[in-house]
């Protein structure tokens, strides 16, 4: 399995932990669009992490990390879903030149989607104030949900990994020595060993002297879930008048999936359909 999500406790303490490495959903990603290598790095640690806040999701549904900026960056979305299904997407401009977060995205914001299948969506969104996408997420676990987090994500054109770490609530004093103690443990793993290593001995090497209780490793893939019923239903939000005009000047109109390349072709009729049929006003569709 060249693609694992495997999560971990701590038995004496109130720390949770999961580790994952994507090789084949990373290259299905990769698949679609041709990175310039900064881009790319940023967005498969968005990746990694998307799996790894998806994995301790408590309800059916999907969390989305975005990156939002006005430098070379301009876009990067990593969608992971309770099931581990996940797709990623980024759009830039010009060369994008190597660097940090900060010099890629310019002013930014991170924002959290948590899309609850039997629910209300719940968006939170923190400006960018780190210069890597570790730390991001960091500052906005422990800000907006109260739940302090330490995370390592590393990507290169094979992999996309990440090892997270988090301080459950219900602490003790021994707890707080337990925190300091694992996170200075993972503050000793580099970005090139978490890459090299296999998720297994990683945790078998950094934390052999902890009592560590391992669960089953699940295997996350790649998995869009853009539908022909979706992209109607976005078409109606956009509405007649503007879809018709895109029809009139190029003769068909053509939706592309950022995420997969999948393409929606609508000629005269298949767009008199969509209007014609259903309800005018089911804004159910989502651009993306
Ligand atoms: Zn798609």
């Amino acid at each position: 399995m060249s693609d694992t999500l495997i999560r971990f406790d701590f038995v004496d303490s109130a720390i949770r932990g999961e580790i994952v490495r994507l090789q084949d959903t990373w290259a299905a990603i990769n698949a679609h669009r041709s990175y310039p290598s900064a881009v790319r790095d940023i967005l498969g640690q968005m990746t990694a992490a998307s799996a790894l806040l998806a994995a301790s999701l408590k309800f059916e549904g999907s969390v989305a990390l975005q990156l939002q900026g006005q430098g070379a960056l301009k876009l990067a979305v990593a969608e992971a879903r309770d099931s581990l299904d996940i797709r990623a997407t980024a759009d830039w401009e010009g060369d994008a030149p190597a660097g940090g977060l900060a010099q890629l995205l310019g002013r930014g914001t991170f924002s959290v989607v948590l899309d609850i299948l039997a629910g209300e969506p719940y968006q939170g969104i923190v400006p960018v104030e780190s210069d890597a996408v570790g730390p991001a997420i960091e500052d906005y676990m422990d800000r907006s949900q109260q739940i302090p987090t330490r995370l390592l994500l590393a990507s290169n054109d094979a992999s996309a990994c990440g090892l997270l770490l988090q301080r459950m609530p219900d602490q003790s004093s021994a707890d707080a020595d337990a925190w300091e103690r694992v996170g200075a443990l993972l503050a000793t793993l580099g970005a090139d060993e978490l890459l090299g290593t296999p998720p297994v001995t990683v945790l078998r090497r950094l934390f052999h002297e902890e009592d560590l209780r391992v669960y089953d490793p699940r295997q996350p893939r790649f998995g869009c879930r853009c539908s022909r019923e979706r992209v109607e239903g976005m078409l109606r939000m956009i509405g007649r008048e503007e879809a018709q005009s895109v029809l009139d000047e190029q003769g068909e109109l053509r939706v592309d999936c950022e995420f997969c390349n999948q393409t929606y072709r609508f000629d005269a009729s298949m767009l008199g359909a969509v209007f014609n049929s259903g309800n005018l006003f089911d804004g159910t569709g989502s651009l993306h």
